[in-house]
């Protein structure tokens, strides 16, 4: 079982690109060096362009069943090459092959519940206030689109885009993280293998800004789909607005939970570990700001605590593992950074703090305590394994310290009283809201987030709609 050779799918092939230039895929467990990704020259993104709208002319054109056989055929294939590309899933990316064996497989039933979909896209016909005429409203392909994803669910933020873009009718160029190429590459072999035509998907590796940018000056793509920070999402919207490119943008979060006195604490504090150190802590929806009712702080947090120090970092393919390292060396000052900025401020640093072993990018399941709202950590994104808490007085008080900031990803709550929830699911300035769980996302259900953290949805029907546009006609029929 070993790393694949890294190619890009260009028009249909497999090729390294015409710059000769390559960079090298680390292991973040040990800091090894186990592949080279190709990078694209303008030329070979002109190619793909070329060849997106190509194949886009071919894709629409087919009927939304042999587009679904095809999907599904991809489907069955992933299911055939799980263990290897879960595998190196770990192997690139870090997180446990537990955790990269439920990704893989949420990616396997979204290529398969967006191709059924695919058969699903409805018009309507509307009644109109003039004799004799009918007002038709068909949904139609949106047209070529890009996609450009982050490295955090290589398998998921990929497939999230090539899914919905496959069965609405579209073609899809992307360009996966650097960081995690090989499973990008696994989605496209699926895909190519089960007869996908050629131009219809095409993957790409490059410098992200220089890619960007020259896909983002062509008048071809019509949908740009991104996955990512909210500095690299505004940025690429200004790009996008000079071709009118339409799009959806799945940005940061800061993730507020409000442990409320009339919850379960100890059922609270098992379940906020394990969100919370799950992909070490580099998950968007990751709860990262602890508020806890006065009553029960300490309560919480000495469960919490017990929880915190029973995660047990290591390699990701180690199966006694279950906090992988983070993606790269670079997060480590950063998270060195919150903390030491927390304790300055006054937090008590109650587990963890530091970095664990080199090589290797692992980082300590970090519990802080009394973290005052100045310390950068709860205004910054953390996107690593740190836990902040602090305690909290009322409902109103929560939530607007819940609401404080620029981000409105996810939330979530913990209480057993109905009007709590109530007040709660109207209060909260967050696309998605979990009670009393962590789960705010299914491949059924709309994904995306309020405020500075994006617009526009995947998941669910949403995530078929953000790839359609609307066509209204009329007629006169006599
Ligand atoms: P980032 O924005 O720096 O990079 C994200 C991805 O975009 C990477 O693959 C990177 O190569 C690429 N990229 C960077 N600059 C680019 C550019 N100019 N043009 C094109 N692509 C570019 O973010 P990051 O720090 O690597 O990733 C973590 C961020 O992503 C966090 O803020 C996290 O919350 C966010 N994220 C959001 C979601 C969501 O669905 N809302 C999911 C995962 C990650």
């Amino acid at each position: 079982m070993s790393y694949p050779e890294l190619k890009m799918l260009i028009a249909g092939e497999w090729v390294f690109g015409s710059t000769g230039k390559n960079e090298p895929v680390i292991c973040p467990a040990d800091g090894s060096e186990i592949g080279q990704v190709p990078h694209a020259s303008p030329a070979d993104l002109d190619r793909a362009l070329d060849s997106s709208r190509d194949g886009f002319n071919n894709w629409r054109a087919m009927t939304p069943l042999s587009r679904q056989a095809i999907l599904e055929k991809a489907a069955g294939l992933l299911e055939d090459r799980f263990e290897v590309n879960s595998a190196n899933l770990t192997r690139e990316m870090g997180k446990p092959l537990a955790e990269a064996k439920v990704e893989m497989q949420v990616a396997i039933d979204l290529l398969r519940w967006y191709g059924e979909e695919g058969k699903r896209i409805y018009g309507r016909i509307i009644p109109s206030r003039f004799p004799g005429m009918q007002h038709e409203a068909r949904k139609v392909p949106v047209g070529p689109a890009l996609a450009f994803v982050a490295w955090n669910f290589p398998a998921t933020n990929v497939m999230r885009k090539v899914a919905g873009a496959l069965a609405a009718g579209c073609s899809i160029t992307i360009k996966p993280s650097e960081e995690t190429p090989a499973t990008a590459i696994a989605i496209g072999v699926a895909l190519v293998d089960a007869g996908l035509p050629a131009g219809v998907l095409n993957i790409v590796f490059g410098v992200p800004s220089d890619v960007s940018e020259h896909l983002l000056s062509s008048t071809i793509p019509r949908k740009l789909s991104f996955t990512g920070s909210v500095p690299v999402g505004i940025h690429l919207q200004q790009l996008a607005a000079k071709n009118m490119i339409r799009c959806t943008m799945e940005l940061g979060g800061h993730s507020p939970v409000m442990v409320f006195k009339d919850a379960d604490i100890e059922a609270a504090a098992q379940l906020c570990a394990m969100g919370k150190f799950r992909n070490a802590g580099q998950v968007c929806i990751s709860p990262t700001r602890f508020f806890v009712e006065a009553a029960v702080h300490d309560e919480f947090l000495a469960a919490f605590k017990k929880h915190v120090e029973a995660v047990n970092p290591g390699n990701g393919l180690d199966a006694s593992t279950s906090m992988g390292p983070l993606v790269a060396e670079r997060r480590i000052d950063i998270m060195d950074g919150f903390v030491s900025d927390a304790v300055a401020k006054g937090a008590e640093l109650l587990v963890g703090g530091g970095r664990i072993q080199s090589p290797g990018s692992f980082y300590q399941a970090t519990l802080l305590g009394n973290v005052p709202e100045t310390a950068r950590i709860m205004t910054e994104e953390p996107f690593g394994p740190i836990a902040p808490t602090i305690s909290f007085h009322s409902l109103d008080e929560v939530i607007e310290r819940a609401n404080s900031l620029p981000f409105g990803l996810a939330a979530y709550a913990f209480t057993n009283s109905p009007k709590t929830v109530r007040i709660l699911k109207s209060e909260i300035e967050s696309g998605m809201l979990a009670i009393n769980s962590l789960h705010v996302h299914s491949v059924e259900t709309p994904f995306g987030g309020l405020k500075f953290s994006g617009y526009g949805y995947e998941g669910g029907i949403e995530g078929l709609d953000a790839f359609l546009a609307t066509k209204y006609s009329s007629e006169i029929y006599n």
